[in-house]
């Protein structure tokens, strides 16, 4: 049984619907607010989130992604420059 309107997030919410299309609030949170503040307070979802943040911001601060995209910039051009002379040797 779900109700008309969703008691979290106020959405309406369709006849026979197992959760809220709106706030994911369903059966089994018991269309409650405090199975919503529960929910809130699940480690992962703040966790991935600063994670995230995390994995953006270092590698623009620390050196070493730097040195990394330099050394593949040598090796490209250590190729390139290969194949250029294996081309002209190919020409001549
Ligand atoms: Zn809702």
């Amino acid at each position: 049984m779900s109700p008309e309107n969703c008691p979290i997030c106020g959405a309406d919410v369709p006849s026979g619907a197992k959760a809220c299309p709106e706030c994911g609030a369903d059966e089994q949170t018991g269309w409650s607010e405090e199975a919503y503040a529960s929910s809130l307070n699940l480690p992962d979802e703040s966790f991935d989130y600063d994670d995230f943040v995390k994995r953006e911001l270092e590698p623009k601060k620390s050196p070493v992604p730097r040195g990394i995209r330099w050394f593949w910039w040598v090796a490209a051009i250590a190729v390139l420059a290969a194949f250029l002379i294996g081309l002209f040797r190919l020409i001549r």
